[in-house]
């Protein structure tokens, strides 16, 4: 199976820039520690770390729904989505609905956010399914209408908390084969949170490994693909072998604070 070598040169435009961040809770937790990252336009950066490591406090504060209490977080892109884990739809609207409320919510004529919510729903493979409201939707289904909701104002950066977390192995899959088309099509940087490592590396340009509480960034290593990447890659030796590496470095740090 030929595997290529990303052959896209990566935009140097920042759309995130995170300098010396410290994020302490008034609990007294200090959930991040001297974390630095950048992501530019065209890159998709995930970020695979212990749970408790400060994994979402880090996409909390690129969203700006939390202030870092040292360093600073900077955010040049001109629109920001966010994917939770969960759906989150509205269950008494239908799928067009939902997507159609990030319009509503900002004054767009309804004509126009009709439209464009039927252009996302269409990009993300929900024709046909736009009547049904999210209780008629499999899990995999309204994950599709969640990121079609991401999408329909056209981000620069889309920030992914564990949006597949809870979705079964195969549906999964799928949404991963998905969401790379979608990352390749819309032209949105990604900040993916993920506890799979092979998650990480099929869907991403770079992979961030975290180390425990309070969260460090420990590697950082580029995923050498391009896209679209086949969903046979993950059987590749070459894919197992970035995987182990991404592992080891999340296994190397647990041990060392176990020691
Ligand atoms: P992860 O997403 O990697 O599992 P989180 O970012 O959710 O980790 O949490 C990192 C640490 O910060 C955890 O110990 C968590 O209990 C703590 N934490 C998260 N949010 C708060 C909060 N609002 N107040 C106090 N502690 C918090």
């Amino acid at each position: 199976m030929p595997v290529t070598p990303a052959s896209t040169p990566v935009s140097t435009s920042t759309t995130l820039q995170l300098d010396h961040v410290t994020m302490q809770f008034p609990t007294g937790t200090v959930a991040l520690a001297d974390v630095s990252m950048t992501i530019a336009a065209g890159e998709f950066v995930s970020v695979v770390g212990p749970s408790g490591c400060g994994k979402s406090t880090l996409l909390r504060l690129a969203s700006g729904l939390e202030a870092a209490t040292g360093g600073t977080v900077a955010v040049t892109a001109a629109a920001t989505s966010y994917v939770f884990q969960d759906a989150t739809l509205l269950e008494w609207r239908s799928a067009a609905r939902n997507v159609e409320l990030v319009g509503e919510l900002r004054g767009v004529p309804r004509e126009q956010r009709r439209a464009r919510a039927q252009e996302v729903l269409d990009l993300v493979g929900l024709t046909g399914f736009e009547k049904q409201h999210p209780r008629q939707l499999s899990g995999g289904m309204r994950m599709r209408v969640s990121l079609a909701r991401a999408l329909v104002a056209d981000p620069e950066l889309a920030l992914f908390d564990e949006p597949f977390g809870a979705l079964d192995e195969i549906t999964r899959l799928q949404m991963q084969t998905e969401l790379q088309r979608l990352f390749r099509s819309s032209g949105f940087a990604g900040l993916f949170i993920t506890h799979s490592v092979s998650e990480a590396v099929y869907l991403s340009t770079r992979v961030l490994v975290m180390s425990g509480r309070p969260g460090r960034i420990v590697a950082d290593l580029p995923v050498p693909w391009d896209y679209p990447r086949p969903p046979e890659l993950r059987h590749t030796g070459e894919f197992a072998a970035l995987t182990g590496r991404v592992s080891a470095a999340l296994g190397e740090h647990l041990a060392g604070e176990r020691a």
